[in-house]
């Protein structure tokens, strides 16, 4: 029998109020239940945001270095456990072992750099215009903070949020993808463990329609952090308008890996084969795009295909596994309706393009490492996040056209070059409109003490990780201390 979990609300851990559930599979094995959680609905999002707006007076005025130290213990704990959480995070949503791994490793390294900022969150001091008068800027915190995160990176995203929001003095109500609540639940109990006090921190589990959507739309939520896609993104941000709350958008990604003509074609294959493979494609920063110069085409779709037939698929908690299984059925049967379309399009299909139901993999939902040739950048397959382990090769006769086609999707995430030549590399910097670019490795690596987030459909101008996480979750406040003793007129008297 799988064991059963719960919400945390108001520092206790209770049941949805319907009493109803849902389960969490292992998605290389769908007869392995790993737990059975509260499928919430709009009175569970109710109790938990009245809870969080309940204890935002107390931990807003407790000092933030006391509030990050909390995340210091969180982050020892988090190291202690990081094998075990890995282990389990590979049965949750499927990644090789050694991905799980480096997804508590970001979420160790966010958690520590922003506990950090307990004795920063900068302000400026500036001089002022009048005699005897001080001048200053502080950050503030605006309140509940609504955290809604995808199941792709399970401890690495919900810690780009959580700590953040409440090392600046917010409190929260968390709500994680349906797909993985086991490993938002274990985030939660370290949490707990490091100290945090009950209510400021709230766990609301279900699906998003269900649970999400009133969470969204509570009035008394200041803030709504979401990562996911961006149709659900949009939706987010029109309910948030509507209601004149600040919201942040990390959403969907296309992105490409330019190849020219002098790349070193042995380095520029492992970015491409770990971008648009790793993780069986299911990355925001998934290299599903190839961008590659004429010249060196032939050579190059060949070392790629070599390497992508000889993946091995299978249960990521296997050493000789390189492709887990990707999230669930429905996501299964999308990315082969994509296959579908690629055909469909003319394209070429060079390998994969298939259901794996052979073995082992007959457990679970596995996909081909599947790669296109001949596609035109305005294809479907070459415009829309499949994400899956779907990836496409694209000809250019120059850097010019390959920029071109780098930006021409409605996305704006990452994005990569390969060449020797500094002052292509740099016109790509320049040129490529996006909110990452990498020279000579893949789309994917983000750190977490650099601005993280994407341009057009991909965000909405905010910036994750870096001093920027700290700016989505503070409000300005600025302040005049005039100590003349009369009345000082600014921009009359000065
Ligand atoms: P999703 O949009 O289906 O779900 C994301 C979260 O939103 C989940 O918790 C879900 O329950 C919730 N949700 C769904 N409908 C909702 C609604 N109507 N109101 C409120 N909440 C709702 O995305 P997913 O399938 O979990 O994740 C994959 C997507 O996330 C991809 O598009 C990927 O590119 C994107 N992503 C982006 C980043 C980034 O930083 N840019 C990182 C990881 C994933």
């Amino acid at each position: 029998m799988a064991e059963v979990y719960r919400n945390y609300i108001d520092g206790k851990w209770v049941e949805a109020v319907s009493g109803a559930t849902f389960e969490s599979i292992n998605p290389a094995n769908k007869s392995e239940v790993l737990g059975v959680f509260p499928r919430s609905d709009h009175r569970d999002v109710e109790k938990a945001v009245e809870a969080a707006e309940a204890h935002f007076d107390r931990w807003r005025k407790t000092p933030a270095p006391k509030r990050a130290e909390i995340f210091y213990r969180a982050g020892e704990i988090l190291v202690r456990r990081r094998e075990e959480l890995a282990r389990l995070m590979t049965r949750e949503m499927g990644k090789v072992l050694k991905e799980s791994r480096g997804d508590i490793q970001e979420g160790i390294d966010m958690t520590y750099y922003i506990a950090g900022e307990g004795r920063r969150l900068l302000g400026e001091t500036t001089p002022a215009e009048l005699p005897n008068k001080f001048a200053m800027s502080i950050r503030i915190p605006l309140g509940v903070v609504a955290a809604i995160t995808p199941w792709n990176f399970p401890i690495a995203i919900p810690t780009w949020k959580l700590v953040p929001a409440l090392v600046a003095g917010n409190t929260v109500v968390f709500k994680p993808a349906e797909d993985t609540p086991l490993l938002a639940t274990r985030l939660v109990e370290i949490l707990i463990e490091a100290g945090l006090p009950g209510g400021v921190l709230n766990l609301v589990h279900g699906y998003g329609e269900e649970a999400g959507r009133p969470l969204v739309r509570h009035p008394d939520v200041a803030l709504v952090s979401f990562t996911g896609s961006s149709e659900v993104g949009r939706e987010v941000a029109v309910a948030c308008a509507e209601n004149y709350k600040r919201v942040s958008l990390e959403m969907g990604g296309k992105n490409a890996i330019i190849v020219m003509d002098d790349a070193s074609l042995d380095l520029a294959v492992d970015g491409a084969i770990w971008g648009g493979f790793g993780t069986s494609g299911q990355r925001c920063t998934a290299a599903s795009r190839l961008v590659v110069h004429k010249r060196v085409l032939k050579e190059f779709t060949e070392k790629f295909v070599n390497r992508a037939k000889a993946l091995r698929l299978g249960d990521g908690l296997l050493e000789t596994t390189d492709v887990g299984p990707v999230i669930n059925e429905a996501q299964l049967n999308r990315i082969h309706g994509y296959t579908q379309i690629g055909i469909k399009e003319g394209a070429e299909l060079l390998c994969g393009g298939g259901i794996c139901r052979e073995g082992e993999c007959a457990k679970g939902f596995f996909y081909l490492p599947t790669a296109f040739a001949e596609v035109d950048s305005k294809m479907r397959i070459a415009q829309e996040e499949i994400f899956g382990p779907t990836v496409v090769i694209i000809p250019v006769d120059d850097l010019d056209e390959a920029i071109e086609v780098c930006n021409s999707t409605k996305y704006g995430l990452s994005s990569a070059i390969y060449t020797q030549d500094v002052n292509k590399a740099f016109i790509a910097m320049r040129d490529i409109y996006a909110g990452i670019t990498y020279v000579n490795a893949s789309t994917i690596g983000a750190e977490v003490h650099l601005p993280f987030g994407g341009v057009r459909q991909t965000g909405n101008g905010h910036r994750e990780g870096g001093s920027t996480a700290i700016d989505i979750f503070t409000e300005w406040k600025t302040i005049y201390v005039d100590y003349s003793g009369r009345l000082q007129r600014a921009t009359i008297d000065a």
